[in-house]
């Protein structure tokens, strides 16, 4: 059985409490891996490391972090497959979308190698006489990133990339379900000659989180995962004093107008609703189809559910693998249930597809005729199931969209011009799509979804990224003549 380890001062480290947590193969159905969880004195141990770490990385030379990072890019790339692999294995996503969350995840360490034209302050001369202004962006110290299950690879690096090329210390908690990529990464970054302790890894479940969120010498937390627990993380967090962003859940809605084409709505709908089991949080969840369309569309993606292949991610032939763990599986599942769906139209159930039988596989389910209020509405589901709304117009779809709680990701399928430009004026949701159904900014533009997807006010990666790893100083300077020099008693004034 693989023993998965923590990564602290730039080795691996087994720690020295006994708590573990399981790791399965979701296409096997089988437990491969036991990950240590930590305790308190592994957190104090990485924090010890990190702070001495950090101390040391701020005052290196920019073109000495990005000569780092340069190598990180060059080892991510040709250790894509083996990366790849580590997500499949643990995660369940096919290889192709594996390789596929590698590759955006690569975009973030590329713009971190950029961090020299994004640390650029600003300067005023003469703001009084003899007297100029400037800015210096300086790193927070030692941050910690806490991250989902559902992107091993991907999401550590939204986080870690910004906040190392920022002159941070970076201390990740991922998730305990697929912990041995961030051991990939952390292996990576030492090789491309990361000092020992600017990057640590410890494992752990909500008791180490909570001891994150507490911990005195940590500066700000950066956690994408449910909305619960960013809003948990965002309280706890904020109230000991750390700049906190927390990345929620989502219910991302595809709107359809009249005048779309049909197939290619519905070839969007089917690769952005069951991609990655819909395991992705800017996955469609509902498709909202306005006035006439709904039959022919509903149809459509109908047609397309039986060609999807699902199987094993390591099998180049899969299209879809399985949930994460069995216990998801059964969530997802209770969800096509009468209570979930009273009133709707259940027109695909993914219960009856014919899937492997190891493992935690479900087929893709199509639900018509749903409405605010139902529960396969009103919650996250997060996994394979498409829900249609039907609506009778523009405005009744921006109505619904606007009205959920939630507002990752939208997308708008049309070939109206005037249509998508007012869609994208009234929606309330971070990241629209305008036929692009899954609308994930690259990596130099950042991601933010708005309510409770995201709580606190700075959108993660890209510049806002570095904004958030951050703080700014504002410098007033004078060199004053001797000669001319005298006591003034009044407040400084500029004219
Ligand atoms: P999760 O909230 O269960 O776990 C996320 C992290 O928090 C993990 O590291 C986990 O160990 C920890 N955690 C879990 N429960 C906790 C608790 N009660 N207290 C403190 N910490 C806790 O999320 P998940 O199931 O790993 O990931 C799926 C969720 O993440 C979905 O809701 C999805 O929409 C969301 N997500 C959001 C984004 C985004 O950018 N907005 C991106 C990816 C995933």
């Amino acid at each position: 059985m693989k023993q998965i380890h923590h990564w602290i001062n730039g080795r691996s480290e087994p720690g020295s409490s006994s708590q573990t947590s399981a790791v399965f193969d979701p296409s096997l159905g089988i437990q491969t891996g036991e990950v240590r969880l930590a305790g308190k004195s592994e957190l104090d141990s990485a924090i010890l490391f990190a702070k001495a770490a950090a101390h040391e990385w701020r005052r290196s030379s920019l073109s000495a972090r990005t000569a780092v990072l340069f190598r990180f890019q060059q080892l991510l790339d040709s250790h894509r497959e083996e990366l790849a692999e580590a997500v499949t294995h643990e995660h369940g996503k096919v290889f192709s979308d594996a390789m596929g969350e590698v590759a955006r995840g690569i975009e973030n360490v590329e713009f971190s190698c950029g961090v020299a034209q994004q640390l650029k302050g600003e300067f005023s001369q003469q703001v009084s006489a003899g007297i100029d202004v400037h800015t210096v962006l300086q790193p927070l110290g030692v941050v910690a990133g806490i991250t989902p299950f559902n992107f091993p690879v991907m999401v550590p690096l939204w986080m870690m990339a910004n906040a190392v090329a920022s002159g941070n210390a970076f201390i990740l908690k991922p998730s305990e379900k697929d912990p041995s990529p961030s051991i990939l990464l952390a292996t990576l970054l030492s090789q491309a000659g990361l000092p020992d302790g600017v990057f640590s890894v410890v494992h752990g479940d909500k008791s180490l989180v909570n001891l994150i969120l507490e911990h005195p010498a940590i500066d700000a937390v950066s956690f994408v995962g449910s909305t619960p627990v960013a809003e948990h993380v965002y309280e706890v967090g904020t109230r000991s004093g750390k700049r906190v962003q927390a990345l929620g859940g989502a219910k991302n809605h595809m709107v359809v107008l009249p005048d779309a084409d049909v197939a290619s709505a519905a070839d969007a709908a089917v690769s952005a609703g069951y991609g990655s089991a819909g395991e992705r949080c800017m996955a469609v969840s509902v498709v909202v189809a306005v006035g006439g369309i709904a039959d022919s569309l509903v149809e459509a993606i109908a047609t397309r559910i039986p060609d999807i292949t699902i199987g094993p991610g390591t099998d180049p032939k899969s299209e879809m693998g399985p949930l994460v763990t069995a216990e998801h599986r059964s969530k997802v599942a209770s969800f096509l249930d009468g209570t979930a769906i009273q009133g709707a139209d259940l027109v695909v159930d993914g219960r009856k597809a014919d899937v492997p039988t190891d493992g935690y596989f479900l087929g893709c389910s199509l639900i018509d005729r749903v409405q605010p209020g139902m529960r396969v509405y009103e919650e996250e589901i997060f996994g394979p199931v498409l829900s249609v709304v039907r609506v009778a117009n523009f405005d009744d779809a921006v109505a619904l969209v606007n009205a959920n709680q939630y507002g990752n990701g939208v997308a708008l399928f049309t070939r109206d011009g005037g249509a998508a430009r007012q869609f994208e004026f009234e929606i309330e949701v971070g990241m629209v799509g305008i036929n692009v159904s899954v609308p994930v900014p690259v990596g130099f533009y950042s991601f933010g979804g708005w309510k409770s997807s995201l709580f606190g006010d700075t959108p993660i990666y890209g510049p806002a990224g570095i904004r958030f790893y951050t703080r700014q100083k504002v410098v007033t300077t004078r060199w004053p003549d001797p000669a001319s020099s005298t006591v003034d008693l009044g407040f400084p004034q500029t004219r």
